[in-house]
């Protein structure tokens, strides 16, 4: 699958009097790490609810390449590419972490080919075994989901996600309340991901913002208060009055 950018153009929602995102327009390129930064009801996660199609925008548009995704449902979007890690809520917590995994990539098997017969396909096990390596979930294949560490569930849940082969994997804070270890670990994980996908982050950490993200977006009020290469955003004026609060 070539990998496209995706073209968020005017997106506005209003909740009631408040608008939550108000007329934010940026590209997220291709295989990059993008994040979208800002305080607390910013608008960050509005706005990942309207590219990944949880929410429907008022005004504005989703593009993926040549592809208008603006009106389509999650799932649907999901099946154009557009992946949304939920923290931990899609794991089924009674079944091992290698069933978790199956379950993720037949899904994807059985929607290219509309009937699957369970458990046989070739490939949707070829790309598990891929992904409990590249996860170093190795040792825990039968585990219970139920019974790993809260960083190992957070990456299982990542790695389910990818499981779906998405082109754009969003993530809403994938390190909140992870110890430094699990954050650092996760961090790496990001980076190697974006090898082959479009990575969008909210992350709080703006060490690890710094560090990790090729493009971020700082969100003010609803507003798209700037957005650049890491330094360049942390050196502009308005990111520092309205945000590290200099
Ligand atoms: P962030 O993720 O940056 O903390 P959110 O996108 O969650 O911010 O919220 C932005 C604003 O929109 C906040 O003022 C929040 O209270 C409001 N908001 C978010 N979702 C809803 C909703 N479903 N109904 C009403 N208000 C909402
Ligand atoms: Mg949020």
């Amino acid at each position: 699958m070539s990998a496209n950018t995706l073209q968020i153009r005017n997106l506005t929602r209003a909740f009631g009097g408040l608008v939550a995102v108000d007329d934010v327009s940026f590209d997220v390129a291709p295989r990059r790490i993008t994040t979208v930064i800002g305080p607390n009801g910013a608008g960050k996660s509005t706005l990942f609810n309207l590219i990944s199609g949880a929410l429907l925008p008022d005004s504005g548009s989703v593009r993926l390449g040549a592809l208008d995704v603006t009106a389509m449902p999650p799932q649907r979007r999901q099946r154009a590419g557009i992946a949304r890690s939920f923290q931990i809520t899609n794991l089924f917590f009674g079944l091992t972490v290698g069933e978790n995994l199956r379950l993720a990539a037949q899904a994807l098997e059985s929607r290219r080919h509309m009937v699957l017969p369970v458990g046989r396909s070739r490939r949707a096990l070829a790309k598990v075994d891929e992904i409990i390596y590249r996860f170093g979930l190795g040792e825990k294949v039968r585990e219970l989901a139920g019974n790993l560490s809260h960083g190992e569930q957070r990456r299982l849940e990542i790695a389910m996600c990818l499981a779906c082969e998405p082109q754009v994997l969003m993530m809403d804070e994938p390190t909140q309340g992870m110890s430094h270890h699990d954050t650092q670990d996760t961090a790496e994980l990001v980076r190697s991901l974006a090898r082959d996908v479009t990575v969008m982050l909210v992350e709080h950490d703006i060490g690890l913002v710094m560090d990790l993200s090729d493009h971020v977006v700082v969100m003010h009020q609803g507003r798209k208060l700037a957005d650049g290469a890491p330094r360049e955003v942390r050196d502009n004026p308005a990111v520092q009055a309205a945000y590290f609060g200099n």
